[in-house]
């Protein structure tokens, strides 16, 4: 299974949760934060689930989500 991270810009972010809903693996979350506009931002928690698929990122509609994906080179098992 391929590894990703997102790097989610919480200034972008307006908490309209459309990649909570995409996400495959339940990565995002809502946090506990608001950003200066006063929206409730997403974070990842359970980053360790993460694919990189990008849904999250191609769903956001404030191009606030960046996909990172690792090589495959460190893979454990
Ligand atoms: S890249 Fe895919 S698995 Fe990772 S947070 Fe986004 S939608 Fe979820
Ligand atoms: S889709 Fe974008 S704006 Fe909406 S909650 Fe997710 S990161 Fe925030």
């Amino acid at each position: 299974m391929p590894k990703g991270t997102v790097v989610i810009d919480r200034e972008r972010c307006k908490g309209c949760g459309l990649c909570l809903a995409l996400c495959p693996e339940d990565v995002l979350a809502y946090s506990a934060d608001y950003n200066q506009s006063g929206y409730n931002v997403v974070y990842m928690e359970r980053p360790e689930r993460c694919i990189g698929c990008a849904f999250c990122a191609q769903t956001c509609p404030d191009i606030a989500i960046e996909v990172y994906r690792e090589k495959k080179s460190q893979q454990r098992e």
